[in-house]
């Protein structure tokens, strides 16, 4: 069976140190917020090109907790986009405020500015553009359009650890960002993980407050928080990952390049990437008129793949009805409708991607 991704690769990879890395943790007795997630939160943010970072629980704390760092809650409104994880939406109520969802670009699964711009109102508190699969979001369209209006911009680059916009790291550029470190992230924890990163002094005090349950030192709360904290085993963990993320990413791309060229001649639409923007490939989506066929195809011959995601966020149970939605959604509903995940991750051998063109090359010979 070839998975669509591969986190057991990954640690094996790097087995040895990190079971070193963890023995001295462990040894070491203290396993929270400690000298590991100090270095961690230093070297993460400095390789984004920010100041701060904050580490906390998971990908949608981190967004939870910057949202309320900058002051986001009850009554304002923040827009994002119905294609991406749910937790993007999640954070958005868990932190009091109310998601506004727009339409994403076709040819890039990012937030469409032009639909932003109509969008966009006094209440607009925030704009969290998700770099979807690993490629940045139109960041210079949707800055501008956050300045005009007074909108701050938090970027939600849980797929994206290491991209480019335009020679920047995705990150670097809102007024805070959020990273998840979930196992299949291209920097992955072996549990959960999740980092505010941010180059303003103030928003990363905040954050650093909410994330601990607003203790300015210990046991004196300054101010209402929470508990999501960065345990020290992950942290040393993600330390040893870090400094392979960049090889991992660039192995990453030469798969893409490999499925780009060897897939073209079949009716599949491959992926773009954005001009002047380094796209990381958490994900190699391509879409598929007979999507589902094809998924089945590839799972009869032992390939894993996967949607992301089948169900917009505004048809999902818990939130069908009740998001302020954009009245037209017609290019979130037709990925759903059309996108599948490839195998794709560091570890994947030349000859087992050859399985999967061979497989796919198959289905359409017929
Ligand atoms: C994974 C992910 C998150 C949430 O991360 P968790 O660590 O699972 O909470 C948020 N946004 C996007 C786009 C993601 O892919």
């Amino acid at each position: 069976m070839i998975p669509c991704a591969n986190p057991l690769a990954q640690y094996e990879s790097h087995q040895e140190a990190i079971n070193a890395a963890v023995a001295r943790v462990m040894s070491g007795g203290w396993y929270i917020l400690g000298e590991e997630t100090r270095q961690f939160e230093q070297e993460f943010s400095h390789f984004c090109g920010t100041a701060h970072g904050i580490g906390v629980g998971n990908g949608t704390e981190a967004l939870q907790v910057a949202l309320a760092a900058l002051g986001v809650g009850r009554g304002d409104e923040v827009i994002t986009v119905a294609h991406t994880a749910v937790a993007t939406v999640a954070a958005i109520e868990a932190a009091g405020a109310t998601p506004v969802l727009v339409d994403i670009e076709p040819e890039y699964f990012t937030l469409d500015p032009t639909r932003l711009a109509q969008r966009i109102t006094s209440r607009t508190r925030a704009i969290i553009p998700v770099h979807l699969y690993g490629q940045p979001a139109d960041m210079n369209a949707i800055l501008a359009l956050a300045e005009q209006s007074g909108a701050m911009v938090i970027e939600d680059c849980a797929q994206a650890h290491g991209a480019r916009y335009r020679g920047r790291r995705v990150g670097s550029m809102g007024a805070a960002a959020c990273f998840s470190f979930y196992p299949t992230k291209n920097l992955g924890a072996l549990g959960d993980g999740g980092m505010v990163v941010t180059g303003n002094q103030t928003t990363a005090k905040q954050a650093r407050l909410i994330r601990e349950y607003g203790w300015e030192e210990r046991y004196v709360s300054r101010i209402p928080g929470w508990n999501s904290r960065l345990d020290e085993i992950q942290a040393a963990i993600l330390r040893i990952k870090l400094q392979t993320l960049e090889q991992d990413n660039g192995r990453r791309q030469a798969l893409a390049h490999r499925y780009d060229t060897l897939l073209q001649d079949t009716p599949l639409k491959l992926p773009t990437c954005r001009a002047e923007c380094e796209h990381v490939y958490h994900l190699y989506v391509v879409r598929a008129e007979e999507r589902d066929a094809l998924q089945t195809h590839l799972k009869r011959h032992e390939i894993g793949s996967l949607v992301h995601y089948p169900t917009p966020i505004h048809r999902q149970p818990a939130y069908e009805g009740r998001l302020a939605i954009d009245a037209d959604l017609a290019e979130t509903e037709k990925a759903a409708r059309d996108v599948l995940s490839l195998p794709l991750y560091p570890e994947l051998g030349f000859d087992e991607q050859d399985r999967v063109i061979e497989a796919i090359l198959d289905f359409y010979r017929k």
